[in-house]
């Protein structure tokens, strides 16, 4: 049966058509880009492998390379198993699930049945959330729903009803083999509308984002840009963060100067993060915002002195 016409857009689901539609135009980029990306690629991150074990491959995600890039002491932490996860850990990863769920749903979708959903089915699969899902408190599980709830609605309320003649593609993986299979790049697009044809660019790249914008999710989508032009040699057309509590997206268009600055942040990174795991290279404390939320805050006086000089509230065990 046809499904039913869509109802109009609202004013904000008008203005994300049209900041992320192709009203820009569509860049042409040469052939031989992804093989120029790659080779320089490979030669920038060869020499890390003299700080890998013999069978050891070094996985490179936009959190592992946003991480050396901030607080060095908290990666080695996190590297270590000191991450606990938490409600607003939690609720990105089951609102994305939920939203994916709610695109492809068969008629309207109704944002807590969604959350519903995709948490029962992180429940019960083999999912680093799984064992949290299964013993949290009936206070976490409600508090939860609520705020993946709050993402959720936001999203439809500012997405107009996906096309399927726009190519929606929802938790899309990417990985990418490196200097014979020692480094390996990998990500999970949240959103991707729109395809390249032939050497013209089309795609744009979506990442949903809660709060206020900062430096840190550009670089999270560049990462993803290079991602998918070394998968199918031609750039995505736009990159966007999409702020749900404020329903603007912020865009970028994709340029081989920004692939370029990209591929020299990753071979920095992941030679830092190589370094830092062998022990060749000392970790700098970084604090920030973030702090609030490391699992060594306990025990870090460079970030408990640092949230109290900005007046920010050190939270109690329970409130993390
Ligand atoms: S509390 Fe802050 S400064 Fe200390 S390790 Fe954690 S993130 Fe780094």
């Amino acid at each position: 049966m046809p499904r039913p016409a869509p109802p109009p857009p609202s004013p904000v689901q008008r203005a994300t058509l049209e900041v992320l539609g192709a009203g820009t135009g569509r860049p042409t980029f040469p052939s031989e880009l992804k093989d120029r990306l790659r080779s320089d690629l490979e030669d920038g991150l060869a020499p890390l492998v003299e700080n890998l074990a013999v069978d050891e491959c070094l996985v490179v995600s936009k959190h592992l390379l946003g991480q050396v890039h901030s607080c060095q002491v908290r990666l080695l932490a996190e590297d270590d198993g000191d991450f606990n996860p938490s409600v607003p850990i939690a609720r990105g990863t089951i609102s994305h699930k939920a939203i994916e769920l709610g695109i492809h749903w068969p008629h309207e979708p109704y944002p807590l049945d969604l959350v519903d959903e995709a948490m029962a089915r992180v429940s019960e699969g083999d999912h680093w959330l799984t064992e949290f899902l299964q013993t949290c408190s009936e206070a976490e599980r409600a508090e939860l729903r609520a705020t993946a709830g709050d993402r959720v609605s936001k999203f439809f309320e500012c997405f107009p009803p996906l096309q399927p003649k726009w190519r929606p593609v929802t938790e899309s993986s990417l990985w990418i083999d490196l200097v014979a299979k020692r480094v390996t790049l990998k990500g999970k697009v949240d959103l991707t509308l729109g395809a390249a044809r032939g050497n013209e660019a089309g795609k744009v790249i979506i990442d949903l984002k809660t709060g206020s914008p900062r430096v840190g999710h550009r670089d999270d989508l560049r990462f993803y840009a290079l991602l998918d032009t070394l998968r199918i040699g031609v750039p995505p057309r736009l990159i966007a963060s999409f702020y749900l509590d404020t329903g603007i997206a912020e865009v970028e268009p994709v340029t081989e100067a920004l692939l370029d600055a990209t591929v020299a942040r990753t071979v920095d990174g992941a030679v830092q993060i190589a370094e830092l795991r062998a022990g060749t290279r000392a970790p700098i404390h970084r604090p920030a915002h973030q702090c609030r939320w490391c699992p060594v805050l306990s025990t870090c006086d460079v970030g408990r002195r640092w949230l109290a000089d900005e007046d920010i509230p050190v939270p109690q065990p329970d409130e993390a």
